[in-house]
């Protein structure tokens, strides 16, 4: 089997609990969802990808100077097959980011961070609370990212967040302002800023982490 790529690149992950370290992007081609805000959409519609064979993804990773590969899309979790398989036979630190709507059992265990994000209300997708739950219960280190673009994804966050076990505490939960298309996103950050900051429960979260994307507003890859 061939990987559909849209893109590699090297930068600093710009997202989540692991912001400013330094990795290989893989940019996989396709995405069983359609989010309205999606700031990648040319990674399942409209942009280019290559096929690339898996001694050539594993000849880019060994050549790499950078040893952490994140695995990214569009939806990697499509390709957990060819993914398994890469991560026997290329050494590196692996992490995945994902919508948490395929499972992923030849991969979870290999991973060394996954970062699960559950698609809310104003992305006009979905998310499957038994596969977000069975994800936290089993993920052995990473976080949940609630993308928010308003108060209601905010409320169904929090939702989420009490149907989780108690084995959400091993992971943290990221809250990750929405960029929205014609708004400023800086105007965006302070909004749900002021929100979480009013939110009793959200602030007594332990493991609650309020973190913008650091790559857009530091204009970076
Ligand atoms: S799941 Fe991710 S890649 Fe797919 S449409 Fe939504 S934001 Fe874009």
């Amino acid at each position: 089997m061939k990987l559909p790529v849209s893109e590699t690149f090297y930068s600093i992950q710009g997202e989540g609990v692991n912001v400013g370290r330094p990795a290989l992007f893989i940019r996989v081609y396709g995405c069983n969802k359609r989010c309205v805000w999606c700031d990648s959409s040319y990674s399942y519609e409209g942009g280019s990808y290559s096929l690339f064979s898996e001694e050539r993804v594993i000849r880019m990773i060994e050549q790499s100077f950078v040893k952490t590969v994140v695995l990214t899309g569009g939806e990697p979790a499509i390709y957990h097959d060819f993914f398994s398989r890469l991560i026997d036979l290329a050494p590196a630190a692996y992490f995945m980011e994902t919508n948490g709507t395929i499972w992923i059992e030849d991969l979870i265990e290999k991973l060394d961070f996954i970062s699960i994000s559950p698609k809310l209300s104003s992305s006009g997708a979905d998310f499957d609370i038994g596969l977000i739950k069975r994800y936290v219960d089993n993920v052995h280190n990473g976080e949940i990212k609630f993308v928010i673009a308003d108060m209601q994804d905010i409320e169904e966050a929090i939702g989420i967040i009490n149907a989780l076990s108690n084995k959400k505490n091993a992971v943290s939960i990221v809250f990750q302002p929405a960029e929205i298309s014609g708004e400023d996103y800086l105007h965006q950050i302070q909004m749900v800023y002021q929100a979480i900051m009013k939110n009793q429960f959200l602030n007594s979260l332990k493991t609650l982490r309020f973190i913008p994307q650091v790559h857009k507003l530091c204009n970076l890859k």
